[in-house]
């Protein structure tokens, strides 16, 4: 092959001759069996590919190099007789003179760092029991996303949380721990049984590289949105990262223990880049997996110097056989997909398409950032806010318009929003209540279409944003009531929205990052859940749990469909007060007829006519759980308190 340039490749690789040559759909990977391993990797471009055994995942010994085979469509194929599991191995790749030594990109297994692949017989990673553990069922009128750091779940050794597994996936298999104290709080998992939730968004889990699994984790944070292998658990969340099998069992033990406990386990995926430019994929096949600039160089659609090219075959493929992966061995009940504004539309189609084929699979969840992070190459329909249309109707996006409408805008701290009784927000309100789908400014298809949420990783936490609002000098740590109340309301409208609610972790207990938004690299201590607190606002707590438990019993609020959202009653009330009412769908097992539900964002009582009938008190604003016992019956009025959701519930006659 001649010499080739970035701009020559680009052409190529969009050229219709690339793709008819070269597009392969046969197996990429290791493929172990205990009488031989396969070895196989897509390098079209390359004149040579050889392989590099090691004994172990890091240091100088190399047992041999052997020459693979090219095969079909660019495949190059090597076979190692003899069981292979525990071996180390790279690719030495020559390309237009260039030679790159790289690990695998279909790796299943890795040493220290994900440097070296490592051949893997992944029957012997799975705990006791693994053949038995499935996808718990969840209706979507159960659905409540708490999102997390596996780091930060288990690094305030308050939390009770045994010391060996702090940072770790295995702290999440530790049941019954607490907060000391005189009436103990339940911490870690025992605290999201109680809490009631039903799927945990773990933050990237994939190996990342921004954090030194070499060197001792104290001194070091990340949050790992900086892939390196797609396809195998990061290091340093792992009780040893040097033995490539040990990652996998862990997070494998980590999978099986929140299933016990009936919880789902979504993945936040970063498809859209790698941590650098220098990476298995352009070692492999330089730049084919990348969008790139008119002259070829990397476009930058991510923001962090490159962004994946999701609509070249070959990539699309990649993460589409990824997904799949995570799903069919880890047993992965949900995919979360960052900046999924920089996937095609086609691309996440496929994907839901190929995950409702697996037993279950249609109860997968999909859903993501329905933006970018710059100046995209991308010159296909992104899979954005714009074209929910185009959207399967079970892809989800984060609703920035919800999130700001309730809380004022993420990048104004100051700026309040309807919690503070912003004047004219409580139009979009309603609209949030609707999944917008009554709205002109965004158009789901259906109301499933709608992740409902005030808080995430990014930007401030509720409790921050609240306090900055509240006050020019805030004091974080300070028990502020009048926040408190706007928290319990901001709570009580997205947990009362249609769509599928969503919660940054520690968002029920006041979480704190002392007004810093963008930690993805403070100091542990700084991110970590501070598991005091949930014992100093258990208050809060009981009242998220009772708003999540009221809101599983009114499923309609959950459903998918778009009749749903046209049922909803809004009244004509003094602004700005927003009041609404629901009927449930007969048979849909709802505990009460219709939901009755009123905000109200002034710091003053107000009184408000209630629709004709006998309606039960469920949630006064400040506790959510009246409705599991026999609270009191109102007609005509009721009195709304100060910064409140009030929620009532028509009793079934008989
Ligand atoms: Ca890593």
């Amino acid at each position: 092959m001649s010499t080739a340039t970035p701009k020559s490749l680009k052409a190529l690789y969009e050229s219709e001759e690339f793709h008819q040559q070269y597009f392969y759909d046969g197996p990429l990977g290791p493929d172990y069996t205990p009488q031989g391993t396969y070895l196989r990797v897509w390098a079209p471009t390359a004149q040579q590919v050889s392989v590099n055994l090691y004994r172990y995942g890091t240091g100088n010994f190399c047992l041999g190099c052997l020459p693979m085979s090219r095969r079909e469509r660019g495949a190059w194929t090597i076979y190692l007789p003899g069981d292979q599991h525990g071996l180390y191995y790279t690719f030495s790749v020559e390309v237009d003179g260039a030679r790159y030594e790289t690990g695998d990109p279909y790796a299943r297994a890795a040493g220290v760092n994900g440097v070296r692949s490592m051949i893997v017989d992944l029957a012997r990673t799975n705990p006791e029991g693994w053949q038995q553990d499935a996808r718990p069922s969840i209706p979507a009128s159960r659905r409540v996303v708490w999102e997390i750091s596996v780091r930060d779940f288990s690094w305030d050794l308050a939390g009770g949380m045994g010391r060996e597994w702090r940072g770790k996936y295995l702290a999440f298999t530790q049941t019954g721990t607490t907060v000391k104290g005189s009436s103990p709080c339940p911490t870690g998992l025992a605290h999201l049984r109680r809490l009631g939730v039903s799927h945990v968004q773990l933050m990237p889990v994939f190996d990342f590289g921004s954090v030194d699994e070499s060197r001792p984790l104290r001194l070091q944070y990340n949050w790992g949105y900086d892939p390196v292998n797609f396809n195998l658990p990061e290091g340093s969340y792992s009780t040893d990262p040097y033995h490539g099998e040990v990652r996998i069992n862990e997070f494998k033990q980590m999978v099986a223990a929140l299933h016990a406990a009936g919880i789902g386990v979504v993945m936040d995926v970063v498809y859209n880049h790698t941590y650098r430019t220098e990476n298995v994929f352009n070692y492999t096949v330089p730049y084919y997996f990348f969008r790139q600039n008119p002259d070829g160089s990397f476009s930058n659609g991510s923001g962090c110097g490159n962004e994946f090219a999701t609509e070249r075959p070959m990539a699309r493929r990649y993460i589409i056989d990824s997904v799949l992966y995570w799903a069919k061995e880890y047993h992965i009940d949900g995919f979360r997909f960052d900046l999924m504004g920089l996937y095609d539309v086609e691309t996440i189609n496929l994907l839901r398409e190929e995950l409702d084929k697996l037993p279950g699979g249609k109860d997968i969840l999909m859903y993501g950032e329905p933006w970018q992070g710059g100046g995209s190459m991308l010159r296909r329909y992104e899979a954005n806010k714009n074209n929910l249309q185009m959207l399967s109707e079970r892809v989800g996006v984060f609703c920035d318009d919800t999130r700001d409408a309730i809380k004022g805008g993420c990048f104004e701290a100051r700026e309040p929003g309807y919690v503070q009784g912003k004047p004219g927000s409580f139009w979009d309100i309603g609209a949030a209540v609707a999944a917008w789908c009554r709205s002109d400014r965004i158009s789901p298809r259906a109301p499933s279409q709608i992740v409902s949420y005030v808080s995430a990783h990014d930007n401030f936490t509720l409790w921050d944003k609240l306090m900055m609002v509240r006050s020019r000098r805030p004091d974080f740590m300070a028990e502020d009531p009048v926040v408190l109340a706007q928290n319990r309301l901001a709570a009580g409208i997205y947990l009362t929205c249609m769509g599928m609610p969503f919660m940054q972790a520690g968002e029920e207990f006041a979480r704190t990052k002392r007004g810093r938004g963008n930690s993805y690299r403070s100091p542990a201590p700084l991110n970590q859940l501070d598991w005091r607190r949930a014992c100093r606002y258990r208050g809060l707590v009981d009242y998220y749990r009772g708003l999540i438990a009221l809101r599983a019993q009114f499923p309609r609020l959950g459903g998918a469909d778009l009749e749903a959202a046209n049922a909803v009653e809004f009244f004509e009330l003094e602004p700005p007060l927003v009041g609404w009412t629901l009927p449930a769908m007969p048979g849909d097992g709802a505990r009460w007829e219709a939901l009755l539900v009123f905000y109200n964002p002034t710091d003053q009582e107000k009184w408000v006519p209630l629709p004709e009938g006998k309606w039960q008190l469920l949630c006064d604003g400040v506790s959510s759980s009246l409705w599991r016992g026999d609270s009191c019956l109102r007609e005509g009025t009721s009195l709304l308190a100060p910064y409140s959701a009030t929620i009532f519930g028509l009793r079934s006659e008989g």
